[in-house]
């Protein structure tokens, strides 16, 4: 195991940028490497531009500037309301029929307040445009990426999407807004029109598998990588959390943002600034750069 890490250790014993590369897998998040290292962005950069495969993987730091909350960061929706995360389980979505119109009503009244991709997004449609983009595999099911101009193909949505609804008995999809109407319209505990089975965002609840195939999906890309961008992401939730360390298995390069220390912190060949929505577009603009020409 971890052959991938041993390799990194020769290639780079000093670790880059000066920051050490230990060998501990999986450190405690306590033995977080210190932050803010802007200084590596014109060294990722050139990884970003020169690798065949760039894989990056998104996690709710990502939309936080885009007034989406975390759920588990100091502020984040769990860590403020314990009992919010409960609604997040199927056993609850399938048995509280208070709880779903709760739960409609809720969207209902935010349906207005679209969140739009931040300069973090957009970026990172940019490095698609590039084509330093190989495979974007998202924790979040809120579609900025494709709105900001990601090719939909190239998004994994590892937790499903909340602009879709689906029934939950013959999976017949609807765009969460003709749901929402039905909702507005005064039927306020939707169910399918085609089967009367019972409709659920199109999100993975807990308690309900991942997809294989986009897990399979997100898999082979983080094999096939050379670069391995892991943004906003605690890495600390699985299957997900084992993706970084697939690919540096694999032989990639490792480089972590994210607000709050990650397992991978220690082991990554980068930990940058977290401040996603100024570093990420920096980094891009440095791979532009000196792309052209
Ligand atoms: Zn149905």
């Amino acid at each position: 195991m971890l052959a991938g890490v041993a390799s990194l250790l020769t290639d780079h014993p000093a670790g880059v940028g000066g920051i050490a590369v230990h060998p501990l897998p999986l450190a405690s998040p306590d033995d977080a490497v210190p932050r803010g290292t802007f200084v590596l962005v014109d060294e990722v950069a050139t990884w970003l531009r020169d690798a065949d495969r760039v894989v990056v993987l998104t996690g709710a730091g990502m939309s936080t500037a885009s007034g989406i909350p975390d759920y588990r960061g100091p502020q984040g929706v769990w860590t403020r309301d314990p009992a919010a995360e409960r609604r997040s389980s199927i056993d609850v979505w399938l048995t509280e029929p208070d709880t779903r119109r709760d739960i409609w009503r809720e969207r209902l009244a935010g349906a207005g307040l679209r969140p739009r991709p931040n300069a973090a997004h957009v970026a990172l449609a940019e490095l698609e445009r590039l084509g330093r983009l190989d495979t974007l595999v998202t924790q979040n099911t809120d579609g900025l990426h494709q709105d900001a101009g990601n090719d939909p193909d190239r998004v994994v949505e590892i937790h499903g999407t909340n602009r879709f609804v689906h029934c939950l008995d013959c999976g017949d999809r609807h765009p969460m807004p003709a749901v929402l109407e039905r909702v507005a319209d005064g039927d306020d505990d939707p169910h399918c029109t085609r089967c009367g089975g019972l409709l659920k965002a199109a999100t993975v609840s807990f308690g309900q598998p991942l997809d294989p195939a986009r897990l399979q999906r997100a898999h082979d890309a983080a094999v096939g990588c050379e670069v391995f961008l892991a943004l906003g992401t605690s890495l600390a939730v699985h299957p997900v959390a084992l993706l970084p360390r697939t690919a540096l298995e694999a032989g990639a390069r490792l480089v972590v943002a994210n607000a709050e220390p990650t397992p991978y912190d220690r082991v990554a060949d980068a930990v940058l600034a977290d401040d996603l929505v100024e570093v990420v577009p920096a980094l891009v603009e440095r791979v532009r750069a000196t792309s052209a020409g």
